[in-house]
């Protein structure tokens, strides 16, 4: 069976959890493995870039000092054979680092630092792996994973790089690549956005024709609701390609939105696991729908922007919601909700980048509002509409709460509703104790 595992930063944040990955990759017989940067080393490349442009260097030089710190501990407790290998390693990331803000005269290139982290992460353990007595192969991502100028992998150059470079002829190899780093259209270092290794793994996975991706990290599996947010949430030990999808899309943050598309176009299981908890069972998304249970999970998106689009043209009119929706594809912004009456429709974003634009556009022929600060909040289930009482069940336990839209689709999976960022943590809440609260683990 040919598996492509992921690593988390918290997986790979210190040395012990580097030796607990290397056991980990070793009894899965892993073909391929895809690591993040060690733990807070991302947020930490940011806060350096974005000191270090606004002149403030204290800052930056002290972040990247604290960088050196962190990877030297794990270096020296981590290494001995090629400690002095890994440490230049190191030295020439925090250079890189250094001459891209304090020498080069150019345009900074953020994206060059950021690749730092997954770049030193993945050399440090491939050391690890190699001093274990392991034939260990470290490969550089942004050689094979390249994007076009929208930002989407090709996946075809994909296939084909990274399969001449992992090869079935010697299965006793254990091939480590970074997560999260790519090239972009014009040949630079890019990257997947945040929280894209999961993506990069599952794409990786899918290239080298893997039969299973598995998504390591610090919880055990998909829970039911936000464990960040909720007390008392479980893992689901069993869920569909579209659930988890839909899930990692409205915010569960286990999964990059994305990860799931290319894995349940090739059919390809998912599971999450543990590695704090190797033993525990974590979570199998596969193409099989579990319909047993109505309600299986809760997930909340912040940072959505409400547009609401008021006009006495929409009144019997054809053509209106066309040229709405014109506007926002001018400006490449997706649309998440949409609800509609007579002569209003509001729909949700979350990217504002082109607001100022899109409302220029839009009232020639509209009034249009625009509310900032919502979540929508997104149910996953079996809530078929044939089912008397399952919205009623929604509702009764969110009473007390204002709701701005409600959103219930075809597919009778999801139900959306959008409310205040100040009534997420209730609503969270209210949906565990409503229709969790007699469920046990499954
Ligand atoms: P990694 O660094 O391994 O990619 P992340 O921090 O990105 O890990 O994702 C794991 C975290 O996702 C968990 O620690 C948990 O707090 C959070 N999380 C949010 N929603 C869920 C959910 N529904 N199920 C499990 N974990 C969730
Ligand atoms: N290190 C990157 C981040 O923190 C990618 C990832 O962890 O998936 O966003
Ligand atoms: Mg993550």
């Amino acid at each position: 069976m040919i598996k492509t595992l992921k690593f988390g930063g918290t997986s790979v944040g210190s040395a012990a959890n580097m030796r607990r990955v290397a056991g980990i990759i070793v009894s899965e017989g892993a073909r391929l493995t895809v690591l993040s940067a060690m733990s807070g080393t991302t947020d930490a490349l940011v806060k350096i870039s974005t000191a270090a442009k606004t002149g403030d260097n204290d800052t930056a030089k002290a972040t990247l000092a604290m960088l050196r710190e962190k990877y030297t501990t794990c270096i020296t407790e981590l290494l001995s054979t090629h400690r002095d290998a890994a440490l230049d390693c190191m030295e020439g990331a925090l250079a890189t680092i250094a001459n891209e803000l304090f020498t080069y005269r150019g345009e900074v290139s953020d994206k060059l630092i950021l690749a730092q982290g997954e770049l030193l992460t993945s050399a440090i353990f491939c050391y690890h792996m190699q001093e274990l007595g392991h034939r260990a192969v470290l490969l550089t991502s942004p050689e094979f994973m390249h994007t076009d100028p929208e930002g989407k992998p090709d996946t075809a150059r994909l296939a084909q790089e990274l399969k001449s470079r992992v090869t079935d002829t010697d299965p006793d190899i254990y091939y480590i690549a970074q997560g999260f780093i790519c090239t972009d259209s014009a040949g630079h270092i890019s990257n997947l956005g945040r929280g894209g290794s999961d993506y990069s793994a599952a794409l990786m996975g899918v290239a080298i024709g893997s039969d299973e991706v598995q998504i390591w990290t610090d919880i055990d599996g998909m829970h039911n609701n936000d464990p960040r947010v909720v007390e008392n949430t479980f893992p689901i030990r069993r869920m569909s390609f579209d659930e988890a999808a839909e899930l990692a899309y409205f915010g569960a943050k286990i999964l990059h939105p994305l990860t799931i598309q290319p894995c349940k176009e090739a059919g390809i299981n998912v599971r999450l696991k543990n590695s704090m908890e190797p033993e525990a069972e974590g979570t199998l998304i596969s193409a099989d729908e579990d319909n047993a249970m109505d309600f299986h999970a809760v997930a909340a998106k912040d940072g959505i922007t409400v547009v609401r689009i008021t006009s006495a043209r929409m009144l019997m009119a054809y053509g209106f919601l066309r040229k709405v929706f014109e506007v926002f594809e001018k400006y490449k912004t997706p649309v998440d909700m949409i609800t509609t009456s007579e002569v209003e429709v509001s729909l949700t974003i979350d990217s504002t980048c082109h607001l100022e634009e899109i409302i220029r556009d839009l009232t020639p022929f509209c009034t249009a509002e625009v509310v900032h600060d919502n979540t929508i909040v997104c149910i996953v289930g079996c809530i078929d509409a044939h089912h008397p009482g399952l919205a009623a069940r929604i509702f009764e336990g969110l009473k007390e709460i204002p709701i701005q839209m409600i959103s219930y689709g075809a597919n009778h999976r999801s139900m959306a509703i959008l409310v205040a960022t100040q009534y997420k943590k209730q609503t969270l809440q209210a949906l565990n104790d409503h229709l969790f609260h007699c469920t046990s683990a499954q």
